[in-house]
């Protein structure tokens, strides 16, 4: 699994936070707005051979990504099992068989852009409780995530300073303001 990587030039010009970052052996959560640098650092990890990783032994790295996962676009990776599927599923099952397909194994790291997208909030329940189970059988997980569905306790890495805290707050006010809305 991932200790830490360190940023090559290039990866540093799409990742303003920090040069370096450091990560559990569980689960990470990456959280910034758009633009903040989340899917670059997601990509850095998974294919850049110029970023330095360290790592605690030899690492498979799997990388999931919840927008190109749509059935409807031709870049949908995936399996052809999972492909002819997509012709006849939602987005969000698709994207429930392909976490399901992923051979994890101990020690192994699971990359994942924006796992929310295209799913229910019960199904999100159910897919965050999965990340917890993934996590306790040793392997470790690094979740690019806007959703507070997401969002408990885990080590949690900002690429804008105390942008969890705003989120929350966001989504509070939210929540009361609605609350308090009147029927029209
Ligand atoms: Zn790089």
């Amino acid at each position: 699994m991932l200790k830490r990587i360190e940023l090559c030039f290039n990866h540093q010009r799409f990742v303003r936070k920090a040069k370096a970052f450091d990560f559990s052996e569980r689960i990470n959560l990456l959280l910034g707005p758009n633009g903040s640098g989340k899917s670059s650092l997601l990509k850095a990890i998974y294919e850049c051979q110029d970023c330095k990783k360290i790592e605690d032994g030899p690492t498979n790295h799997f990388y999931y990504d919840g927008e190109l996962m749509n059935p409807h676009r031709k870049s949908m990776r995936g399996n052809s099992l999972v492909r002819a599927r997509a012709m006849f599923s939602s987005h969000g099952e698709t994207m429930r068989d392909v976490l399901a397909s992923i051979p994890l194994g101990k020690g192994d790291t699971l990359l994942l852009d924006e796992p929310e997208s295209g799913q229910d909030v019960e199904w999100m329940i159910r897919i965050s409780r999965g990340f917890r189970k993934v996590a306790q059988l040793g392997c470790q997980l690094i979740v690019a995530t806007h959703h507070p569905v997401f969002m408990g306790r885990e080590h949690t890495i900002e690429l804008q300073r105390g942008y969890k805290k705003k989120l929350y707050k966001i989504y509070h006010e939210i929540l009361e303001r609605n609350a308090k809305d009147k029927i029209v």
